[in-house]
């Protein structure tokens, strides 16, 4: 296969490449790092790489897809168990880390490698890896279960980066900043390797906050790729701060994926700026499937269109096809393309399981399609679609009216067994004050008053936090436990 990074080879030695807080990395320097490690790890064939927010982790993960091996990125804020787990799943050879840094017992059993993010002595190396060779075994967020190592082949890599690519318009003069765990694919795949592919350059804050967005952008960044939380912030900064929001106008893309974002937000930040946020939906295993395109019209609450290649259809329950453009017919979103996983490490039951006879993995994920074609999701399959009085009922958009609350800092809503509904609406609230939350039928009325009387919540449960992990997703899961 050509190069997963011919900029490597190609961009001007002096461009930069890599800035993090202080330290960066032209292209040439890169290379050169990348390339010295890339010769100590040849012939290796997992390489876990314990992925702190730091140069040393892109360099690792650069140097480990130049020798042709497979990476196995390490969130270091993992507990032992999760850690142990993980290690034993995948089998790396070595791990990989920045000098220094202090690894876990649960790593205690394997050879460590310090990278060397200075050393220039490398060169890349001829690229003998094939299309279906593994590049990347990233674990699933764990969202709805123990975590899952989704095998990535050097192909889905390339395609979902160069789908980007077309959809954004995405070149080697955009600067990225970065702010996101470098563990997962959005920080990782989309964060690093996008750029990196395009010849582009990514600003990594190290820590995300609005004032380092704004810094980057005021020195020239071009987009902003962030998860629901980090936008969170920026629209709760934004009355305080008229610096932020001239400096979010001046960027090229504001974009937005891991989660849904609420509408709330998404319209706070349009009000404030002129800009509108595009979402993005991927996947752990299926890296991209559809974007708002750079050209397109951003809509608070979908996720715009196919990916160029990424075949995607709706299915009901039983099979059938939803066809109707009509933005109300719900179905599990399905889709089959070049950027998709090979399987689940150690799975073959998970990996059967997640795809259909034809091909197509089913996501899990709910969604209906717009008139224009723009898919809307509603939420996940198991978590976000309740069942309650002969009405199937998604989560997601009662969250959106109650986050318009102003009482309501955060909100989750879920489903739980009723005898007369079959399940009812349970609302999870963070008061934005918590010495007077908004009453319980208060926010009910708000919701009955924007939605439907049958989109109601039965329940309202006060939190000083909701659970979330460490991309910011809300744990439904551990909902029921609280
Ligand atoms: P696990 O599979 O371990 O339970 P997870 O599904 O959260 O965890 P990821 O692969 O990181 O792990 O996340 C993919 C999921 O994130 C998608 O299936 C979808 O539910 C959600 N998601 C991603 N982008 C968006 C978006 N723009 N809008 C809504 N949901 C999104
Ligand atoms: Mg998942």
């Amino acid at each position: 296969m050509s190069s997963l990074f011919p900029a490597l080879a190609d961009a001007p030695g002096e461009r930069i490449a890599l800035r993090f807080g202080e330290r960066s990395l032209t292209y040439g320097e890169l290379a050169g790092a990348a390339g010295a490690l890339a010769a100590r790890l040849r012939g290796a064939g997992r390489v876990a790489v314990w992925a702190t927010p730091e140069l040393e982790t892109a360099v690792a993960v650069t140097g480990v897809l130049l020798a042709g091996a497979a990476a196995v990125p390490l969130n270091p804020k993992s507990g032992g168990k999760e850690l142990a787990h993980i290690v034993s799943d995948s089998a790396p050879q070595l791990v990989l880390a920045a000098p220094g840094a202090e690894l876990p017992e649960a790593l205690g059993t394997l050879a460590r490698i310090d990278v060397d993010a200075s050393a220039r002595t490398g060169a890349v190396p001829d690229d003998t890896a094939g299309d279906e060779d593994p590049a990347l075994i990233v674990y699933t967020s764990g969202t709805t279960g123990p975590p899952k190592g989704a095998v990535l082949p050097r192909r889905a890599l390339a395609t979902t980066l160069d789908a980007l690519a077309d959809a954004w318009r995405w070149t080697a003069d955009d600067v990225l900043v970065h702010g996101l765990p470098l563990f997962h694919v959005h920080g990782l795949v989309l964060g690093v390797l996008g750029p990196l592919r395009r010849g582009g350059a990514v600003r990594h804050l190290g820590r995300f906050s609005p004032e380092g967005v704004a810094r980057e952008l005021n020195a020239g960044a071009t987009m902003l790729f962030g998860v629901p939380t980090m936008y969170h912030r920026i629209a709760e900064a934004l009355p305080e701060d008229p610096g932020l929001a001239k400096a979010l106008t001046r960027a090229r893309l504001l974009v937005s994926g891991s989660a849904a974002l609420p509408v709330h937000d998404h319209e706070r930040i349009a009000a404030a700026t002129g800009r509108r946020v595009i979402e993005r939906y991927g996947m752990t295993e299926t890296l991209m499937n559809t974007s708002v395109r750079a050209d397109g019209e951003p809509r608070a609450g979908t996720v715009g269109v196919p990916l160029p290649g990424v075949e995607l259809r709706l299915v009901e329950e039983d099979g059938t096809p939803v066809t109707a453009y009509d933005g109300e017919s719900v179905g599990e979103i399905q889709v089959r393309g070049p950027n998709l996983f090979t399987e689940y490490l150690n799975r073959p039951d998970a990996t059967a399981a997640a795809f259909t006879a034809d091909g197509f993995f089913r996501t899990g994920d709910m969604a209906v399609l717009e008139p224009d074609g723009y898919v809307r999701i509603v939420g996940r399959k198991a978590t976000d679609l309740i069942k309650s009085g002969g009405y199937k009922i998604g989560a997601g958009e009662i969250e959106n009216a109650l986050l318009e609350h102003p009482g309501v800092r955060e909100a989750a809503v879920t489903g739980e067994p009723d005898a007369d509904l079959g399940e009812r609406i349970v609302a999870w609230i963070v008061p934005a004050d918590a010495q007077a939350p908004p009453a319980a039928e208060e926010l009910a009325d708000h919701v009955a008053r924007r939605l439907a009387p049958h989109k109601r919540p039965r329940v309202v449960r006060y939190l000083d936090a909701l659970p979330r992990n460490d991309m910011g997703k809300i744990m439904k899961r551990a909902l029921a436990d609280v």
